[in-house]
């Protein structure tokens, strides 16, 4: 009995062994196509022209008329074959629809979506720019601003490829739309989301392709690539902020009884912490780590071709890094806190939001039902708070045309050495209005090489791009657009 039991055991072992190694090998990356002929672009002319965009304060909370105005106007001016030639009107306030009519209408559209508007620069931080934010320098390569990277790079490379494509006389085949929202930066509950009501109602069928931001072309080396890496997001995660509050007797501080509201409020917080949301390991970050696999040594490629046995360890390894750890899970993040106002009162009421960016397989449904259960106190409220809220996004599929084109459009357009094209997961985006009415082809990326320090410029200081990058990416959204012939 003994013997049998080690027999099998050593044979499990075994087979065990052989497919581990089998899978190791069977692995391979996919073939990299050659980049296409190189496409003129007056990288001068267009960093010229971001530089003018950046100069309209287009923040949205200012709800500065003049401002968006004034962008329209400027790139009405900039790009006349653009404007005589395209369909243009505003939705909600100041976002833009641009229609490009394309050869064949009995086909479902492309849309290209970027926004108008840029985050506030902090009151006092401006003296701590290189550049004052909205003056639109060019220094040395980069184009410096609020907005050079979010978002407006993209609006001035969509206009650059189309003026260009136009005076070659191109004509596309399916009718494109550029959705150019005005309020992204506080929910793109206005711009964004009408546009996509607005193309839903004219009943056009699910759009062949709708491309947001979300992933940029970043160094590689984080991910332990020798290139850089293409990072398209397939799927976006969902999005909300609970509000909880202790309600109870207040009382002076002499004659505390317990829990005092904020101990409540404490021990919630605290329990939540420490119970966090399950991890899973699938979906977008599994296309993520297979695709970059091939590119690892033997020990990591052994690991991710054998994720039946090894997906403990790569859960555990992901969430001993924060910036990994929100793949696979569902994050937890305290924000803001209240609760008394003088030393000697115990205050009636204490209050929190804890924010959560939902990973696919949870819903805002089931996040707010978690945190009741785990906080496991009736005398606790627990209350959704208005603002963005979504559920996760379908996970759009890496096999479909639409991301095919996307990557081809990369190899050709993005130099000099052509980056890895890495399918992940993104934080929310204005493309989620579109995810909501159930659109398929839903793709996150701006075809910008960013800096390492990117995080730090992009809301923050001395937000710039290279004329490079900036180059390529009117290179990349050329390339797109006709690789969208025959989608
Ligand atoms: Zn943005």
């Amino acid at each position: 009995m003994f013997w049998t039991f080690v027999g099998l055991a050593f044979g499990l072992i075994v087979t065990s062994a052989l497919v581990v190694v089998v899978r190791t090998f069977q692995m391979t990356s996919t073939p990299v196509a050659e980049p296409g002929e190189p496409i003129a672009v007056d990288a001068a002319s267009a960093a010229n022209h971001l530089a003018g965009a950046i100069a309209f304060r287009t923040i949205a909370q200012d709800d500065s008329c003049a401002a968006f105005q004034g962008l329209e106007d400027f790139l009405s001016r900039t790009y006349k074959l653009t404007h005589e030639r395209l369909a243009r009107q505003r939705v909600g306030k100041y976002a833009l629809l641009y229609e490009w009519m394309g050869r064949d209408r009995s086909k479902s559209p492309i849309v290209l979506m970027a926004h108008l508007d840029v985050v506030p620069v902090l009151s006092g931080s401006e003296a701590t720019w290189s550049y004052a934010p909205f003056s639109g320098t060019i220094s040395n390569g980069y184009v410096y601003g609020r907005g050079a990277l979010d978002d407006k790079s993209a609006v001035i490379a969509l206009f650059e490829a189309a003026e260009q494509l136009l005076q070659t006389g191109y004509k596309p085949e399916r009718t494109i739309y550029f959705a150019l929202g005005d309020d992204e930066e506080i929910g793109g509950e206005h711009g964004a989301k009408e546009i996509v009501k607005l193309l839903r109602s004219r009943k056009l069928g699910d759009p062949a392709l709708v491309l947001d931001e979300g992933g940029a072309v970043v160094e590689g080396r984080q991910l332990g690539l020798a290139t850089a890496a293409a990072m398209i997001g397939i799927a976006e995660k969902g999005y909300v902020s609970l509000e909880l509050s202790a309600h109870g007797s207040g009382g002076h501080s002499s004659t505390p009884t317990f829990p005092t509201q904020i101990g409540r409020l404490a021990r919630a917080i605290a329990a939540l912490e420490a119970n966090q949301f399950p991890t899973r390991l699938d979906g977008a970050t599994l296309e993520m780590l297979t695709t970059i696999a091939p590119t690892q040594p033997f020990g990591t490629r052994l690991v991710m071709a054998n994720l039946w046995l090894f997906r403990p360890l790569v859960i555990h390894q992901l969430l001993s890094d924060p910036r990994m750890a929100t793949f696979v899970r569902t994050t937890t993040a305290p924000t803001v806190i209240s609760g008394g106002n003088t030393e000697n009162v115990l205050p009636d009421e204490a209050k929190a939001v804890v924010n959560f960016q939902i990973l696919q397989g949870d819903t805002i449904n089931s996040v707010l039902e978690r945190v009741r259960e785990v906080i496991n106190d009736t005398m606790v409220e627990v209350r959704l708070l208005s603002g963005i809220q979504s559920d996760p996004s379908p996970i759009s599929d890496v096999s479909s045309p639409a991301f095919a084109a996307i990557a081809k459009s990369v190899r050709e357009s993005i130099g000099p050495n052509p980056p890895l094209v890495v399918p992940f997961l993104t934080g929310p985006t204005d493309s989620r209005h579109w995810s909501a009415t159930g659109a398929r082809n839903v793709f996150r990326f701006t075809p910008f090489a960013y800096e390492q320090d990117w995080m730090l410029r992009a809301h923050g200081t001395n937000e710039r791009i290279s004329v490079q990058a900036l180059a390529d990416g009117v290179r990349f959204y050329t390339q797109l657009i006709r690789n969208t012939e025959g989608l």
